[in-house]
């Protein structure tokens, strides 16, 4: 077994915890896996291993299924009063509060994220994650509906959990992705198992200790660490588990699908996406080129509505992509827990092989790169220089595909058919984001109104909040997550006629 190496700049708390044993997180009780096998996690500023985490397999995704299933049939989390869920839930949020800058820290040495900025946006938002969700246990409602069928009839409807949920998360805001998952799901009455990705289990673990802590009740919430392709698989398929949510590749979500139809569970997916940056002549440069370098570098890149295709009317082409390519140039690749960190590692060697090679076919379908490349320069972990590509066209595969790194590829149009620009925009299997970004109204509401994608930003990209719901068009998914609308995802509706 390799040996742990932990970063000497985190917190001792950070070290005790990053280092010490994990255990997986079944019925309230933190347990070996079955196997008693482990695997390595990495850091991805230096490749070294930092954690042993458990392998659960099968036989654990079973225990942890009837655990869940038990939880919710017993009826006590189901009917626990409202308010004390929303009490139970705010406990989370304060402990994840109070915990903010060691859960910045895990963050940072498990996925690469600077430190700097996994303090001030991942961790607070997933605490306000919990506290909006806490909100709507209270607030589960249904209605009184008037039936033709005759006056001698009453009839309601209530919104009931939908039961044992299942929810599968990837690497790029572990933690933040956690609460997405399972914020909703707590505040409808649901239990849970959630499996972080192998890449980046650390946070989840540390949350399982937050949840005991905050004394939810046994089984309600279990964790698993472990293999997409047996751990995620069991859980797809448990015919136990009554619903799936899953964030991450389209191709994995058609699994995902296809092994959910077995007792027919009901699916979300929040997949892949390759969004648009529509930039006009009479944007605000002073906001557009900062805001569209920033939609795409964001996070390393490694963001699913990342506005990675850059659509530039042609009067203001240079100025935008000059202006992008100066801030990327500028960005300070570092590890994460490095103060002067703006860039850190992207998440494992194969992202950053993946993201290199679409650079590489780029250049070779004859793209130019007008700022950052392929080389990283930098002899440990997996850089990738922020990268700006020109000369592209719509076949080429940097154009068409999700690269899920900091590489956008800019497009001139000359076009002031707004209908036209929108078709363009449109011309990809995706339909998760875009941004618009001018200072004509009815050019910002033309575009919002074509586009087909879950979220359009105007003069802003990237702008999320747990009151706004969040998902895809097309191969992007299926359903929503936040806002009002993810309830309806992790509730059924009963209807109820009396005869009177
Ligand atoms: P995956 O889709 O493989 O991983 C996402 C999650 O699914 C992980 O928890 C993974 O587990 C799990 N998983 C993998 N295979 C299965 C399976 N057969 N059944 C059930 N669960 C499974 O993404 P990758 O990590 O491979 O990243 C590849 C690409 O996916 C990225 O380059 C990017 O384009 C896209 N992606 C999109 C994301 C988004 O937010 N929409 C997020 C992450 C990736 P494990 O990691 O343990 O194998």
């Amino acid at each position: 077994m390799a040996t742990i190496t932990v970063d000497p700049r985190v917190s001792g708390n950070t070290a005790e915890f990053v280092s010490g044993r994990h255990l997986l997180y079944i019925d309230g009780q933190f347990v070996q896996a079955a196997s008693g096998k482990t695997f390595p996690v990495y850091n991805p500023a230096t490749g070294e291993v930092i954690a042993q985490v458990p392998e659960a397999d099968e036989e654990d995704v079973h225990r942890a299924v009837l655990a869940a299933r038990r939880a919710f049939d017993d009826g006590a989390w189901v009917r626990m009063a409202p308010a004390a869920r929303t009490k139970l839930m705010s406990r989370l949020a304060d402990l994840i509060e109070e915990h903010n800058d060691e859960l910045a820290e895990i963050e940072s040495l498990d996925n690469g994220k600077p430190f700097a900025i996994a303090r001030v946006n991942d961790v607070p938002k997933t605490a306000a994650m919990f506290r909006y969700m806490a909100g709507w246990a209270t607030k589960l409602t249904g209605t009184t509906l008037p039936l033709s069928a005759g006056p001698d009839f009453h009839a309601y409807t209530m919104r009931e959990p939908i039961g044992v949920v299942a929810q599968i998360i990837p690497w790029n805001l572990p933690l933040l992705m956690a609460a997405w998952k399972l914020a909703p799901a707590l505040a409808c009455g649901c239990t849970v198992v959630l499996k972080p990705a192998e890449q980046t289990p650390l946070s989840a673990l540390r949350l399982a200790q937050l949840i005991d802590e905050a004394g939810f009740p046994p089984g309600v919430v279990n964790i698993l660490t472990g293999f997409g392709e047996t751990a995620g698989a069991a859980l797809a398929k448990h015919e136990l588990v009554d619903k799936i949510a899953f964030t991450g590749s389209t191709e994995v979500g058609k699994l995902i699908v296809k092994a959910a139809a077995g007792n027919l569970k009901k699916v979300t997916l929040e997949l892949g996406g390759k969004s648009p940056a529509i930039v006009f002549p009479d944007a605000l440069m002073d906001k557009a080129i900062p805001g569209t370098a920033s939609a795409i570098f964001a996070n390393q890149g490694q963001n699913c509505s990342a506005g990675s295709r850059l659509y530039v009317h042609v009067k203001v082409f240079d100025q935008v992509v000059e202006g992008v390519g100066k801030i990327a140039d500028k960005i300070k690749l570092a590890p994460g827990l490095d103060p002067a960190c703006q860039m850190g590692p992207l998440v494992s060697d194969a992202q950053q092989r993946r993201v290199v090679g679409y650079i590489e076919s780029g250049i070779q379908e004859g793209a130019k790169v007008t700022a950052g490349g392929p080389v990283s320069g930098i002899e440990r972990g997996y850089f990738v220089r922020p990268t700006v590509l020109t000369h592209t066209n719509p076949g080429m595969k940097v154009v068409r595909e999700e690269i899920f790194g900091p590489v956008v590829c800019a497009v001139p149009f000359s076009d002031d058919d707004i209908d036209r620009i929108v078709q363009r925009a449109n011309d990809t299997i995706f339909g998760l984001a875009a941004s618009v970004w001018t200072q004509n109204l009815s050019v910002a509401h033309k575009v919002a109104r074509g586009i087909r994608a879950g979220t359009v930003w105007v003069n802003c990209h990237n702008v999320f909040d747990p009151a706004l719901p969040f998902g895809g068009y097309k191969q992007s998914g299926w359903g929503r997550e936040m806002g009002e609308e993810v309830l309806h995802h992790y509730t059924e509706v009963k209807a109820v006629t009396i005869a009177l």
